[in-house]
């Protein structure tokens, strides 16, 4: 069977630069790109915050960019999906697409999180078109826009109120008669004169034409419909981290988030590491993906180190 030293599964900006470290430790990383190589930012449009890139980059080069970085080292990046592994094994044994088998002495995990959506054609139709589940990467090209911001949790109104600094007119369109958000942001919300809170309204329909969204149809719990005239359509109604494969095997917390020792990537099996959003539920970003990313390639050298 074939072997390696560290199995990176992932192609976020995580799984990339731990296979840019790893590689450059001499461990000869094998990385599996998984369901949707680069990850999450090759459904984002353009990347403005992401330290080094002054004129900005789309998700999809700079996921490409990093690749063959790590790629130049000698980081060996398939594709394929990991589809078992089996913890109870030293080396760990890790199945891809439900065939091949591998054995790792240790594996980083970067499987990422998944955006919800709410699963309307409409929605899919104009997704990088108008419609988004991440203002902070997104939302600087509607300003002076009118935008709409569907969620009723912190995020929701976290997005609203940076929304709201930069565009003309923010809709929240909330399914409940309240917000599920802290007090504390709720405040905030309903102290922004351009954010129209709309309660118990459910969207049934994005609208657009060939230039991306121009509007959503939205009906009110008592039957009523209304359409509103934006640009942006922003989801932010949660994330799922992607840890299927886990469940039962690595410590999880109640979200499923993969736990790990404070301030490392240390899972409760030694030798796994996890590094990215599927550990992290708070701040999600491209830049805190790939430093997480660095930190579990440095704990799995010194890991191998002192074995
Ligand atoms: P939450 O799960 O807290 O909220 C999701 C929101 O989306 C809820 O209002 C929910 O409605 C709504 N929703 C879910 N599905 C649908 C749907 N199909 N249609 C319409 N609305 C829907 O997720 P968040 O991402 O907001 O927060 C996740 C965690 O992160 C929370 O613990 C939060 O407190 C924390 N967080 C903290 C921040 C901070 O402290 N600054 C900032 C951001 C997040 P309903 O209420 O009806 O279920």
């Amino acid at each position: 069977m074939e072997q390696t030293k560290c199995l990176i599964i992932g192609s976020g900006p995580a799984g990339y630069t731990a296979a840019i470290y790893a590689s450059r430790a001499n461990l000869s990383p094998v990385l599996y790109e998984g369901i949707e190589p680069g990850g999450q930012l090759t459904t984002t449009t353009e990347i403005e915050n992401f330290p080094g890139y002054p004129e900005g980059i789309t998700g999809t080069a700079m996921m490409e960019d990093l690749k063959r970085q790590a790629q130049r080292f000698g980081a060996d990046v398939r594709f394929g999906i990991v589809t078992n592994i089996d913890f109870d094994v030293r080396p760990f044994v890790v199945t891809i697409d439900g065939e091949k088998q591998i054995e790792a002495e240790t594996l980083i995990v970067a499987t990422g999180a998944s955006a919800k959506y709410l699963g309307l054609e409409s929605e899919a139709k104009f997704r990088g078109m108008g419609v988004s589940a991440c203002a902070t990467c997104d939302g600087f090209f509607y300003r002076k826009q009118d935008v709409a911001v569907v969620g009723g949790g912190d995020t929701a109104c976290e997005e609203a109120t940076y929304l709201a600094s930069i565009c003309k007119q923010v809709y929240l369109i909330v399914r409940k008669p309240f917000l599920r958000a802290s007090k504390a942001m709720q405040e905030r919300v309903f102290n922004t004169p351009n954010i129209k809170v709309m309660f118990e309204y459910n969207t049934v329909e994005v609208l657009g034409d060939e230039d991306g969204v121009t509007g959503a149809l939205l009906q009110h719990s008592s039957g009523e419909q209304t359409t509103i005239d934006i640009t942006g359509f922003f989801l932010a109604i949660g994330h799922h981290p992607n840890t299927e494969l886990f469940k039962g095997k690595l410590e999880l917390d109640a979200e499923g988030y993969i736990k790990t020792v404070p301030g490392t990537s240390k899972t409760n099996i030694e030798g796994v590491f996890a590094a990215g959003d599927v550990k992290d539920p708070h701040y999600r970003q491209a830049i805190t993906a790939a430093g997480s990313g660095c930190i579990a390639a440095l704990d799995c050298e010194r890991y191998l180190l002192s074995k």
